[in-house]
Formats: structure tokens, sequence, C-alpha cells
């Protein structure tokens, strides 16, 4: 199998062990999940059904980052307890997924379950002198950490116009180098907060991944990934933290979803210009909407129309028109397809191809988790 590696810049043979351990960064719980969500997840599932296929195992975490600014201010305007919102939100999201046909995550670990795992990976930065206490905060020391770049190969610049982009609040005067990034901070008086030995307060964003990581896969993990976006600083961030404390290689292979495009903008939630995925299946049924985001190579960025939802929708009675019984044509160009860096419009190309001659699709549909 190939795939693309982003720590390498290119399409690399992929080696996976016989368990394939997967970490896919998660969401905030504090709205509904858009397009671009369900087009990372759906990469990772695509990816764990052919690994599957091939007889591994694969163990596939997903958080949830319950406690960051974003949850804290939603929570905040609307006059409700952080953790209910979560839930709510929470609860939501799994019905989009698996509305979707996602395979259940291995574990689905929440930021607030892993306080014990962060104090104790932040503590271990600071006895090895990867991070220094300042203002009421504990940050990382990026100047402590050689490698601090290697995953982005971005200029500094760059990295200083994306770490303010995110919230990493390069002109915090605390800091020592404006790219140093936080591990724990104070809370504000209305926040959650815990008890530490620098003080309470919660954690900062990137060390949440890096804790649970650790904790349910271990020092290495084989695949791990998200939206681009999460590149720098977010990925960056947690390769540093990792590395600099264990010494081991965090992350063997990195997979990076393109971004889901609205008119042209990138979707996000401050933009204002997110569809929805509930609201899609309210219109079309879940495997039209599967399709459509299969339609696009999962490392492209791609504009959302909604005439892809109702191709999907004829691509779907066409395939479904099919005779059924046993395909090992669709199976063998699908199994293909996916082994050249998940190439699932080739795939889809090739279906239709076999669907118009006649032929059995639906084993190489449902490898592609499409129930015809
Ligand atoms: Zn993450």
């Amino acid at each position: 199998m190939r795939l693309f590696d982003t720590a390498r810049g290119e399409v690399v043979a992929f080696t996976p062990p016989p368990t394939v351990t997967m970490y896919c960064c998660g969401i905030t719980p504090y709205d509904s999940a858009h397009l671009g969500h369900a087009a990372v997840y759906l990469t990772f599932d695509v990816l764990q059904r052919r690994l599957r296929d091939l007889g591994h195992e694969t163990r596939c975490v997903r958080n949830v980052t319950d406690v960051d600014d974003d949850i804290l201010n939603k929570a905040r305007e609307l006059g409700v307890y952080y953790l209910d919102l979560a839930a709510e939100e929470m609860a939501r999201f799994d019905a989009d997924m698996s509305a979707l046909g996602l395979l259940p995550v291995h574990a689905e670990p929440r930021a607030t379950s892993a306080i014990p795992e962060i104090l104790s990976l932040i503590d271990a930065a600071l006895r090895t002198g990867h991070a220094y206490q300042s203002g009421g905060s504990v940050y990382f020391d990026v100047s402590s950490f050689p490698f601090f770049g290697r995953l982005s190969r971005l200029e500094r610049p760059e990295m200083l116009r994306l770490a303010a982009e995110h919230g990493g609040r390069p002109d915090d005067p605390n800091k020592r180098d404006p790219l140093d990034f936080v591990l724990w901070q104070p809370s504000l008086p209305d926040e959650p907060s815990w008890e530490s030995r620098w003080g309470p307060g919660r954690p900062g964003w990137h060390i949440e991944c890096s804790a649970l990581a650790r904790r349910e896969l271990g020092d290495t993990i084989d695949v791990h990934g998200g939206g681009r976006d999460l590149v720098f600083p977010h990925h960056e961030c947690e390769v540093a933290q990792c590395e600099a404390v264990t010494g081991q290689p965090f992350v063997r292979h990195w997979v990076h979803v393109g971004l889901v495009e609205l008119d042209g903008t990138k979707m996000s939630k401050s933009l204002g210009n997110l569809v929805f995925v509930g609201d899609l299946l309210k219109e079309f049924e879940p495997m039209a909407v599967r399709l459509a985001l299969l339609g696009h190579h999962y490392r492209r960025d791609w504009e959302w129309h909604r005439a892809d939802a109702e191709a999907a929708t004829a691509r779907l009675e066409r395939w479904r028109a099919a005779p059924r019984g046993p395909g090992p044509a669709a199976l063998a160009a699908v199994r293909e397809r996916l082994d050249d860096d998940l190439d699932t419009p080739g795939a889809l190309a090739d279906l239709d191809r076999l669907a118009a001659a006649g032929q059995p699709v639906h084993e190489g549909a449902a490898l592609l988790g499409v129930a015809l």
C-alpha cells in the first residue's frame, strides 16, 4: 500500500504492522459536525476498512476536546454548563457519523479525562528542561527541541502567522520565544479549574492529544492526523512535547486531509459558512452523502456543491440497478485504487464502468463502506 506522508512530503510505501494504531484529532463539541469534519473522519474510516480487509487489526482513537476556549466561550454565551453543551453536541456528532456508516472508534476519550496524564507529561517536560513556568502558566520551550518545524517545514514568519491565527498568542509577554506554546494556564474565574503544582488552571490545547495518544496507544503511534489545518501549530507542538519527553519517535506516518470550501473559502466556524452533516442528512440519504464525499481525493482541497449530493444519489441508483452476486472485478478494482494513496474517485469511476457493463459492484462498494 502506498500512502502520502506529510512529514516526508511524498507518497511512500506504507507497511503497517499486524495491529495498526491510529489517532485522529477529534472535535471540540460546541457546534454541529460540518462537511470538513466528515471528510476527515471518513478518510480514516476508509483507511481502516482497507487495512482490515488486508487482515490487520486497527485501533483508531479520536479524542474530544471538551475543555478549550471555544467550548468555554460558547457555554458562556448560551449560559449553560460546558460539559452539558459537550454531551449534547457529542451525541449529535456520534449520530451523524454513524449515519454516514463510520466504523465505531476504538476509543473516544475526552480531554477532561486526561488531567492526571497531562499533569505528569508537563511535569516530565519541566524536569527534562523542555518547559518553564512564567506568569502563572507553563510553556514549552521550543528552543530546547532542535526538530521543531520538521513536520510542517515552514519558515518562522509563517509559523508565527499560523500560531497567531490559531490562538497561540505569540505576543504573550510571559513567553521567552513567541513560538513557545502553553502547556498549562490559569483559568478565568468562571472557567473550570484543576489543582496542579503550578497553581490551579487548565491544560493548553496541544497537550491533551499527546497525553491521550500515549495513554491509549503508547509512545509511538503508526498513523496520526486530522485536517490539514492541524499540521501547524497543533501537530508540530504534539511532536515536540512528546519526543522531547520520551526520546522516541511519536508518529510513523502522518495523514492530513484537505479542506472543504464553500464559495471559494475554507469552511470554518469563524467564517460562518458551514454546511452541517445533520442538515444534509435531512435532505439526502446517508449513503449519497458518503458517496459525495468519496468523490473527492482526501488530500486535495475541494469545494462543496449541492449538485454533488444529487449526482451521488443518481450514482447510487445506477449501482443498485447492477446485478447482485459475486463481483471479483469490482473488489479488485477498489483494492487497487485504495492502495494507491486512497484514490476513492478512481474507485468510484471503476465501479461506474463495471455497473454500466452490467457487472456486480456491491462488494466493491461495501469495501468503501457504501451499503447498496
Ligand atoms: Zn489533536
